[in-house]
C-alpha cells in the first residue's frame, strides 16, 4: 500500500482535530499530533485520526455527557444568541451594545466545568461587578431571577423602550424576553404605570 504522505495534510480538520504534524512514527504504526478545538494538544495514532475514530481530545465525548438538555447548556446558547445572533430580539440590548463573551466561554465544556459547581436550578447569569462588561468568569456571579430582575430593570428600560413596548402587539411573555424584564414590569408598563419597580 501506498505510504500516505501527511505533511501534505498538515493544517487539515478531523473532526474537532487540527493536524499538526508527524511523530515518532515506526514502521507498523503512524503517529501524529493534534491541537483539539478545546486547545488541548496530543498524539494521536495516525489510523484513528483519520478514520474518525479519534474525533477529539476527549472533550468531545464529554460534552455529549454533559448533554445538551442540561439547563447550562441552554443558559450558555441564549446567552450567544443574545450576543451574536442580529436575528435575536435581545441582540439589540446586547450585541449591539457591544456585550460579547470571552473566548473561553465560547466552548461550551469550558462555560460548564467554569459554572457546574456555582450554578442551582432557577439561578440565572448577571454581569458583575462591571454591569457594562462583557461575559467571562471573573465578571458574572448567578442570582435568582428576583435579584437579576431588582438589579437591571431600572437600567434596561427608559421612556422610549416603555413606549415600544406600549404599542408592540407582542404578547406579555414575549416581551419580557426581548426586553429582559419580568412580566410584572411589562404589564406595569402597558399600564401606563412606572417602568421601573
Ligand atoms: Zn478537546
Amino acid at each position: 500500500m501506498k505510504k500516505i504522505n501527511i505533511e501534505e495534510l498538515y493544517g487539515k480538520k478531523y473532526n474537532y482535530l487540527i493536524l499538526i504534524k508527524e511523530v515518532k512514527s515506526n514502521d507498523r504504526r503512524r503517529y501524529v499530533e493534534a491541537k483539539c478545538k478545546c486547545g488541548v494538544i496530543k498524539v494521536f495514532e495516525w489510523d484513528n485520526l483519520r478514520s474518525g475514530k479519534s474525533q477529539s481530545c476527549g472533550c468531545k465525548k464529554k460534552e455529549k455527557m454533559i448533554g445538551r438538555e442540561h439547563t447550562l447548556y441552554r443558559i450558555w446558547r441564549d446567552m450567544k444568541q443574545r450576543c451574536y445572533n442580529s436575528k435575536c430580539p435581545a441582540y439589540k440590548y446586547y450585541g449591539e451594545k457591544g456585550v460579547f463573551i470571552d473566548d473561553r466561554w465560547l466552548y461550551y465544556e469550558v462555560f460548564y466545568n467554569d459554572n457546574v459547581n456555582k450554578y442551582k436550578k432557577g439561578l440565572e447569569l448577571d454581569r458583575f461587578p462591571d454591569r457594562k462588561g462583557f461575559y467571562s468568569v471573573e465578571n458574572t456571579r448567578w442570582v435568582t431571577h428576583k435579584e437579576n430582575m431588582r438589579n437591571t430593570n431600572r437600567c434596561r428600560l427608559d421612556i422610549d423602550k416603555a413606549n415600544e413596548i406600549r404599542n408592540s402587539d407582542k404578547n406579555t411573555k414575549e416581551l419580557s424576553i426581548i426586553y429582559g424584564v419580568n412580566m410584572e414590569t411589562i404589564r406595569n408598563v402597558k399600564r401606563n404605570e412606572s417602568w421601573t419597580i
